[in-house]
């Protein structure tokens, strides 16, 4: 409430103009919302081809006899008995493909949750005026938590899993083995989720990816503090998550193994979490070890594993609104690298060109004794984490 009551009479416009229009967002992507959308009611027998069924789960017949366990040469026309395929396989195949279905209204819930952590950090997260000596009050946590609560709870849960922004990296390559019908449209998905990374710093991430929502709930219980001061080490990190980036497209596509169109990403996809689909014991193994590691660590998952959290820490340099570091005010006292999860405080404060991973989680912002730091468009005045080390 002092937060609030510190408002200047902008900022309330601000804040209220920007709650109106996020829910606008979100009612526009809900009327606009196809009716037949929901849950399709399919039944396929095994008395049907590939050719007849893999148009009605929105892929391609290769996808289809891949996921039946079929070498995706298969003759396309011969009804699936004939192929030997039963039909208990055929259920689970068309349940898999299914829960891939993208609801369009996720993607204006991305959209509105960006747009709600763009505007707090850039124009509610410190009261116009506002002295640093005032700077612990400045960014409160309540409304970043709320953000993700609505991201990983709320939409996650309700909405399901797809689309999000992991799998818009994945799509794109498995449309690429003709696993998908267009790589247009897949393109133009996995476009959508780079943009709200670049708007702001991995806003997308931060800010609105129930995944990353849920891990990021859980580090911030005030439990076992001790442990979390211990930072994993961005080379280590970034290491692994992409070694496995460069092995699954090369499994993907064929040049290891031989078996075109094996995506090892999906014994690792814990975005099932929001179908309830525990299937397979490896999903189950990485969502509950990502949710427990979460507490002791930042987000893992989006740190070792994530597809997208490698691609949109590639575009991070092309960020439009980033944490900034005032190198003519910094002293390196080291307060945001305290407060910093990860290295990327550390990065930006030394000026290092491909700094670790920021997830725009404010953090940072109130710590620091030389009001050095703020969260602003990367065109402003001169500073670290612009992409240019102006720190001599
Ligand atoms: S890096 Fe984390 S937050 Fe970003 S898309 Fe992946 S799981 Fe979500
Ligand atoms: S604390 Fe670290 S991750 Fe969070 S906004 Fe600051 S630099 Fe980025």
């Amino acid at each position: 409430m002092a937060y609030l009551s510190s408002l200047s009479k902008s900022q309330w416009v601000w804040l209220v103009g920007t709650t109106a229009v996020c829910v606008a967002i979100v009612a526009v992507g809900w009327s606009l919302q196809p009716a037949d959308e929901a849950t399709p009611a399919l039944r396929f027998t095994t008395a049907l081809s590939i050719k007849e069924i893999a148009p009605k789960l929105d892929v391609t017949g290769k996808s289809l006899a891949r996921e039946l366990g079929l070498p995706i040469d298969v003759p396309k026309g011969k009804p699936l008995k004939k192929l030997g395929v039963a039909q208990a396989n055929l259920d689970e195949a068309a349940e898999h493909l299914l829960s891939h279905r993208s609801t369009r209204l996720r993607y204006y819930v991305f959209a509105a949750l960006v747009l709600w952590g763009l505007v707090f950090l850039r124009r509610l997260g410190r009261p116009d005026g506002s002295p640093s000596s005032q700077r612990k009050t400045w960014y409160p946590r309540a409304p970043y938590i709320l953000a993700l609560l609505a991201a990983g709870v709320v939409f996650g849960f309700w909405l399901g899993k797809s689309p999000n922004p992991m799998e818009g990296v994945v799509k794109v390559f498995k449309s690429m083995v003709g696993l998908y019908p267009s790589v247009t449209d897949k393109a133009i998905a996995l476009a959508f989720f780079i943009a709200l990374a670049v708007v702001g710093n991995k806003l997308v991430c931060g800010w609105a990816c129930p995944f990353g929502a849920l891990q990021e709930l859980l580090y911030s219980l005030p439990v076992l503090k001790g442990v979390k001061n211990r930072k994993i080490p961005f080379l280590l990190s970034n290491g692994v998550r992409t070694i496995l980036f460069a092995a699954v497209l090369l499994v993907l596509f064929g040049v290891v193994g031989g078996r075109k169109g094996s995506v090892l990403y999906h014994s690792t996809n814990p975005f099932n979490l929001f179908d309830l689909d525990f299937d397979h014991a490896a999903i189950t193994i990485t969502i509950c070890a990502s949710l427990v590691l979460s507490l002791l660590t930042y987000r893992p998952f989006c740190q070792f594993i994530c597809p997208f959290g490698f691609v949109s820490w590639l575009a991070e340099r092309l960020s439009l609104a980033r944490v900034k570091i005032d190198a003519a005010r910094c002293n390196k006292c080291g307060a945001c690298i305290r407060a910093c999860p990860l290295d990327a405080a550390k990065d930006k404060v030394s000026g290092k060109l491909f700094a670790a991973d920021c997830y725009s989680c404010a953090r940072c912002l109130n710590v620091c004794p030389q009001d050095a730091i703020s969260y602003g468009f990367s065109l402003g005045r001169k500073t670290h984490g612009t992409g240019s080390n102006d720190s001599g």
